[in-house]
């Protein structure tokens, strides 16, 4: 925990952190890290994506790789341990097991980009691991007008290397530590969770066209009040949601025009966010809350408009890896608790390409990005405790073995 309030000194902001995509104080969070695991006699190097790769080697030359990793950037005003603790903790696991060899090595990597923040893209340095990150992407730029590629090359690393960033043909499967974000482990009474899936996520955009006029010249049986028929529907969304088991819908923004105290709204503009474990469940929430849209509307004598900004589907974490983070959970003395995680992580762009598994740590409160962003210290204990566990665990596993000849 010391450690990753050590790494929140290196920020692009006095007084509040925050660091983002192959920012300079990055690069001092490398160096720290570093640091750490060099007594481990790990060198850590930075891929072209500006990933911080750190390679403990197994007992034989040639084995294959277990990777265990989390995101280094930040969102801005953002806590100490969301991401970070994920990376802090697989290196204080390669402290705890003392310099025993496995039959396995690990890598630890410490993502350059989850959050999304610099290029309103998520997931640039796992996305390189998996060799997603297209031509389209590495255009983007962001709000001083730096592409992608631009800002890659302007801190000395090189695009056209990005390709040797994909993670080796010898992974075994990926493992994250990562606070949950939400009240839900604390609410059990539970220390440590264990990712089932994480949920799909919809993102729609809808726009209601009605007539804006005079708020006092204009009686109420005549108006096409847009706002009032956003309300509407915002609290029809809301109600759906809270009579379906496991979803969550969010109306998170709202833009009404002419946005003016005495005219009635003649257009809105809405987010919707969707997510749920079950991709059947949140195509039938979404089926509805485009109907209950299209139906206010008519009522209302309106217009609606809609598009979908993104339809990712739910990404189950790898069973046999799940169970093995469940048993560890449970040598160090814990109850573990099933769950899905209703954020995204680095885990589920790793799992389109090889078996993945996540542990969540309670976190107090269930506050993230924000500066009150905490863990308990006995939790983070336990969940080294259960760190080790798993890697003996796999070490040990005759299903994992056979992972390991087939690598
Ligand atoms: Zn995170």
């Amino acid at each position: 925990m010391a450690r990753c309030q050590a790494l929140s000194r290196f920020s692009e902001d006095v007084g509040s952190i925050r660091r983002t995509f192959l920012c300079p104080p990055m690069r001092d969070c490398h160096r720290e890290v570093a640091s750490w695991v060099a007594p481990f006699g790990v060198t850590a190097r930075v891929d072209a994506v500006g990933n911080l790769r750190m390679f403990y080697a197994a007992a034989e030359p040639d084995a294959p790789r277990l990777l265990i990793g989390s995101h280094l950037d930040t969102v801005p005003n953002a806590g100490a341990y969301d991401g970070i603790l994920g990376v802090v903790l697989a290196v204080a696991l390669l402290g705890a097991i003392q310099g025993r060899r496995f039959s396995f090595a690990i890598e630890v990597i410490g993502f350059s980009e989850e959050e999304g923040v610099r290029f309103g893209t998520p997931f640039i340095g796992s996305r390189a691991l998996v060799g997603s990150l297209d031509d389209e992407t590495l255009c983007r730029r962001d709000a001083q007008g730096i592409s992608i590629r631009e800002a890659i090359q302007k801190v000395g690393l090189n695009p056209e290397e990005i390709a040797q960033a994909a993670m080796s043909p010898d992974v075994l499967g990926y493992v994250e530590f990562h606070i949950e974000q939400g009240p839900i482990l604390e609410n059990a009474g539970r220390p440590l969770g264990v990712v089932e899936a994480i949920a799909g996520q919809s993102r729609l955009e809808f726009t209601f066209v009605g007539h804006a006029n005079h708020a006092g010249t204009t009686p109420m049986n005549v108006r096409h009040d847009a706002l009032a028929t956003a309300a509407e529907w915002i609290c029809a969304v809301e109600r759906y949601a809270q009579n379906t088991s496991g979803l969550v819908a969010t109306v998170g923004a709202i833009q009404a025009r002419p946005g003016v105290g005495n005219v009635i709204a003649g257009e809105t503009r809405l987010s919707l966010d969707v997510r749920h474990r079950s991709d059947e469940a949140r195509n039938a929430a979404v089926d509805y809350f485009v109907r209950q849209a299209e139906d206010i509307a008519t009522r209302r004598r309106l217009r609606v408009k809609w598009n979908v900004l993104m339809d990712q589907s739910a990404v189950p974490m790898d069973p046999f890896l799940a169970k093995q983070v469940e048993l560890a959970i449970g040598k160090a003395a814990c109850a573990p608790y099933r769950m899905v995680s209703g954020a995204g992580h680095d885990a589920m762009i790793l799992a389109e390409k090889i078996p993945s598994a996540m542990m969540f740590l309670r976190t107090p409160g269930g506050i993230s990005h924000d500066p009150a962003e905490s863990v308990e210290l006995a939790d983070v204990a336990k969940a080294i405790e259960s760190g080790v566990h798993l890697l003996e665990q796999l070490a040990s596993s005759a299903e994992f073995q056979r992972k390991i000849k087939h690598a």
